[in-house]
């Protein structure tokens, strides 16, 4: 088979384009695949303006090149003058839609669906290097598949909702991240952890098919900012605080008891030396190493130990069967915090103080976990979602980059995407 005839079958090219010449051009390295209209492409063009079918060749466009797949490991690039087309009705002239173009200028459909499989498995950076193309190119091709699957997602059955932040750490700008908890996936990233950022959600709601008034449960931390978002934009749903948040910021209580401990006892100073690991982790997931400190250290006196024997009774609940049984042993864990903090007269319990008052105050959300079918996991998996999308961005540090990475990695879009 001549090599023109075996193009015009792989690229399915139809009636309307022929390929004319397939030629190596060994001064670029480059396949070059030489394509032109027929007379049959006349017979189904539709005049843009009009929509008459009344169309006729008029002259060709300046020639262009689009990068496609590799060909016997050499870059290949289909080249055509694409032709001009006047309408009989309307006199109007316009330029043909090359069927092979992709999403971003100067790249086949075919191409730009190989580099997003390459960046599903891999940082663009790296992606592009192995395709031999620019990171800017391929960014380009993945921001113009990303935006037009988003723009066009439906959000009508979206009910059940989550938000966290990403960018806790680190010099990055705060982005708010609205996930749908039931379909497990990302909906919306929006940059600031203000109130504000629910109305934005709610507004692109609205412009997803989708209605506030149907969101009937929401999952957040306890920020004051997320509460007082939800509450103004969110009328009819119930809020619940999960699991991880609520563990995470009575930990960082621990934290905090174990570093003005440190700071207050000289004895103490010594015995907590670099055991900040110990207080974060559970048990079960301490090295032997681990443990043996913790031998060394369970009998001694230490404020730290105590805050961190709280912390995970606070867990054991949580095991609790139903919302009644938690509920009980909520309260009394607060009441067992509030007690010995009380007594303690050094004050160095007074984080975990107020880390009981705030678990007491959003009690009713806190219970919200025992609900039927209420489950966070997902919103509990965005942390290592998050470290996944920044690894795939490395190196891009401006927010519009990671949140279309984020959509592309977590937001289950149909992609690539021609619809
Ligand atoms: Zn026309």
């Amino acid at each position: 088979m001549v090599p023109e005839k075996m193009f015009q079958q792989l690229l399915v090219l139809g009636d309307g384009w022929r390929v004319q010449g397939v030629e190596y051009v060994e001064a670029e390295s480059k396949v070059l695949i030489r394509i032109g209209e027929t007379p049959a492409l006349w017979r189904s063009e539709v005049c843009p303006h009009c929509h008459s079918k009344a169309v006729g060749g008029y002259d060709h466009a300046p020639e262009r090149r689009w990068r496609h797949l590799n060909v016997c490991q050499l870059q290949s690039e289909i080249v055509c003058a694409l032709p001009r087309g006047q309408c009989k009705e309307c006199k109007q002239v316009y330029t043909a839609r090359a069927p092979w173009e992709g999403r971003s200028r100067g790249l086949t459909q075919e191409f730009e669906a190989f580099a997003l499989t390459l960046m599903r498995e891999m940082p663009v950076k790296k992606a592009a290097e192995i395709l031999d193309e620019t990171d800017q190119k391929l960014w380009r091709a993945l921001f113009a598949h990303v935006d037009a699957a988003w723009a066009d997602l439906s959000w009508e059955n979206v009910i059940w909702v989550g938000a966290d932040e990403m960018n806790r750490k680190k010099g990055h700008n705060y982005l708010t991240v609205f996930a749908d908890l039931q379909a497990r996936r990302v909906l919306l990233a929006v940059e600031g952890k203000d109130a504000g950022t629910w109305a934005r959600f709610a507004e692109e709601l609205g412009r997803h098919n989708g209605h506030p008034k149907a969101i009937t449960q929401v999952a957040i931390d306890m920020s004051p900012a997320y509460l007082k978002g939800v509450r103004k934009n969110f009328g009819n749903a119930t809020i619940s605080f999960d699991k991880f948040h609520v563990v995470s910021q009575v930990n960082a209580a621990v934290e905090e008891v174990r570093r003005q401990e440190t700071r207050a006892d000289a004895v103490a100073r010594t015995q907590l030396a670099q055991t900040s690991w110990l207080w974060r982790k559970n048990p079960e997931a301490w090295t032997e190493r681990q443990r043996e400190r913790w031998e060394q250290l369970k009998d001694k006196p230490l404020v730290t130990g105590l805050a961190y024997a709280m912390r995970l009774e606070l867990q054991r609940a949580y095991a609790s069967a139903s919302a009644r049984v938690a509920r009980s042993r909520f309260v009394k864990w607060c009441r067992w915090v509030q007690t010995e903090a009380a007594e303690l007269s050094s004050g160095l319990l007074e984080p975990m103080r107020k880390a009981a008052a705030m678990v007491g105050r959003h009690l009713e959300g806190i219970l919200g976990h025992w609900k039927e079918g209420l489950t966070t996991a997902f919103l509990e998996g965005l942390n290592s979602l998050f470290s996944a999308t920044k690894r795939k961005a490395r190196g891009y540090r401006s927010t519009e980059y990671q949140i279309a990475m984020l959509y592309f990695v977590a937001g289950k879009l149909e992609i690539p995407y021609y619809g």
